[in-house]
């Protein structure tokens, strides 16, 4: 697999949905997927997290490691269940109620991902589940949608990652072509009554107001309440950014 986008200045971008299905054969094996760890983290008042392997995204800003890159180098596959024991056990160790997937799309491996909303649904440890997606995958796919509609411990946060198809492509590697999916998503979440908000890139290094603008009008299309309670993201300079960037020789 050649989508290691750190390595090459002069990356081309590519089809979000072909380095799904790349990623998918490398990472997903059944009702399987690859994780690195299960641990608890602050964020959300603290949060059991499975920190999975595989993106269909390379956004130069990306904090996750190298198993985003090379997939097939890290990880090992964990069942559904073994996913949902590991994430009540820490839950159950630190006194807390949510969990969630990081370090990857979480939505990659379909039939793992439902699973285990399936068995979280079920849990008397973990009573909500905040999915943080990329939102390529519910824009393309409408079905996948509607079948985490059925799931009342769910909750979904969209991470926007540019307003504009050059912008986009600049910050995730990912065609301009398909900048509309994410948009999409929202679409698709708010006609299946999920409850969820947006995440939207506002870094003022990387992010114009213009562009913020054209983010918050698009929202806004859809719900004036979502466009005003979207949640504006800036860059964090973790280490791995930091060699992402000196990679592609982008200074912020
Ligand atoms: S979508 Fe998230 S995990 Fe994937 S490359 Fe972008 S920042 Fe990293």
């Amino acid at each position: 697999m050649s989508y290691q986008r750190e390595l090459k200045p002069g990356f081309e971008s590519f089809d979000p949905l072909v380095l799904t299905e790349k990623t998918r054969k490398i990472v997903c094996s059944d009702d399987s997927r690859k994780y690195k760890d299960f641990y608890k983290v602050g964020v959300y008042g603290g949060i059991a997290t499975g920190y999975t392997i595989g993106c269909n995204l390379r956004c130069y800003f990306c904090w996750v490691g190298p198993g985003r890159d090379h997939p097939e180098e890290y990880g090992e596959l964990y069942s559904s269940s073994e996913v949902v024991k590991n994430l009540e056990d820490v839950a159950e160790k630190s006194g807390i109620s949510k969990a969630r997937i990081s370090g990857g799309e979480p939505t990659l491996c379909k039939k793992h991902f439902l699973k285990v909303l399936e068995e979280i649904e079920r849990s008397s440890v973990i009573d909500t589940f905040i999915l943080e997606t990329n939102g390529v995958l519910f824009g393309d796919d409408r079905e996948y949608v509607k079948e985490i509609s059925k799931f009342e411990t769910l909750y979904v946060r969209v991470s926007l990652k540019s307003g504009e198809p050059e912008k986009w492509e600049e910050n995730t590697g990912a065609s301009k072509k398909f900048f509309e999916l994410p948009y999409r998503a929202l679409h698709h979440l708010w006609k299946e009554n999920i409850d969820f908000h947006v995440a939207a890139m506002a870094d003022p290094r990387n992010t114009s107001k213009k562009e913020m603008a054209g983010v918050y009008s698009r929202v806004a299309e859809l719900s004036e309440p979502l466009a005003e309670n979207i949640e504006w993201e800036t860059i964090d300079m973790y280490p791995n950014t930091k060699k992402r960037l000196k990679a592609l020789r982008k200074e912020l």
